[in-house]
């Protein structure tokens, strides 16, 4: 079977001439025209004029199955969209404006197993993993069905990337394809709960520089530990070992997600025990207000708390970042997006 989705154009081109005994002519001028352009017809190609059977017999044997677009919302600056897959699940992807180019917040899983207190998507537990072709097929939807010109992609919507790490590196490796989609690596994020092996693992796998986003959500291990049950065997101690080790790119840091929820992670003393720790690290810190989803014991902190809290972190030179605005939360952390039976404009927590 010809995946164009799962294959990079090396890939394509070595399944092609097994399968067709046609060189690069022929497998590149398809890759180029179904990834770069969102072509579907092959026929009015040049290099099938004198073939179109061929051209009829690839088209037919190429699968594209990375789901269906059924629905489409603008709120909040922003634009979701909510692909069904081909067993009856659905994912939810988020298009983000950003100065000239668009940024696109991809899924990577159906729901998500961390269990973050904080997060609708935790809520759902884990259903499967994104195959990489539907992980690639998010930024095709977004690119060529829906016209929007994705220049970033950022692995921030349902799921933990890291916890489907060999389809995230692969897809990586598709987006990344300057005969295909051509995203370049410094344009896209993978936004982590703070997997220590995954983040070693991503740093490995990754032959570019990819940036890398914690959603770190507290000061101290005994509150991150209460919220984010991924912290009993991930502990901040080694999270930050992982985090110094994470090979970044010229001019890059780490992204640094804090929701800030009032009387759980907002005093006076939480944030100078977080400028502690962030201290010996390159990292941007965005700052998000909670949102919180109905029903959640957890509250939003007031205006005030949130200045106050921001300001704190100023003061002890903390680069600090407010988000929480048109989308601007879900730029900021992790996987804060909801699943099938939720309201698709419901808000992200940020
Ligand atoms: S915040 Fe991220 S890691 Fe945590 S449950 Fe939600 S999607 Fe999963």
């Amino acid at each position: 079977m010809l995946k164009i989705f799962e294959s990079t154009h090396d890939q394509f081109a070595e399944a092609f001439l097994r399968r067709y005994g046609k060189g690069t002519h022929y497998s590149t001028a398809v890759y180029r025209h179904v990834m770069k352009t969102g072509g579907t017809g092959l026929g009015g190609l040049d290099v099938f004029v004198r073939f179109p059977e061929l051209a009829r017999q690839v088209e037919n044997e190429m699968v594209r199955s990375p789901g269906r677009l059924v629905k489409q919302v603008a709120g909040g600056g922003v634009v979701k969209f909510v692909t069904r897959l081909a067993d009856d699940l659905d994912i939810e992807s988020v298009v983000v404006p950003m100065f000239r180019r668009h940024t696109l917040c991809v899924s990577s899983q159906v729901g998500c197993r961390m269990g973050c207190g904080f997060c609708r998507t935790g809520q759902m537990g884990l259903l499967r993993n994104l195959t990489t072709e539907e992980i690639v097929g998010q930024v095709f939807t977004a690119r060529h069905q829906l016209g929007f010109d994705v220049r970033n992609v950022v692995f921030m919507g349902m799921g933990e990337p890291l916890d489907n790490l060999d389809n995230v590196v692969q897809a990586i490796r598709v987006l990344a394809d300057q005969r295909g989609l051509d995203i370049a690596r410094r344009y896209i994020t993978v936004s982590t709960v703070g997997l220590v092996a995954g983040i070693g693992r991503l740093a490995k796998a990754d032959e570019g520089r990819v940036n890398l986003a914690v959603s770190l959500n507290a000061p101290t291990d005994e509150i991150r530990s209460m919220i984010m049950p991924i912290n009993r065997s991930n502990p901040l101690a080694a999270l930050k070992a992982a985090l110094r080790r994470y090979p970044l790119a010229k001019k890059s840091a780490i992204l640094i997600g804090y929701v800030l929820i009032a009387d759980v992670n907002d005093r006076p003393e939480h944030a100078l025990t977080l400028s502690r720790y962030l201290s010996p690290l390159k990292a941007k810190l965005n700052l998000i207000p909670y949102n919180p989803a109905p029903g959640s014991e957890m509250k939003a902190p007031s205006p005030e708390g949130y200045e106050r809290f921001y300001a704190r972190l100023v003061a002890e030179k903390v680069f600090v970042r407010r988000r929480g605005e048109k989308g601007g939360g879900i730029m900021a952390a992790c996987g804060q997006l909801g699943g099938k039976n939720q309201t698709l404009d419901s808000k992200p927590l940020g």
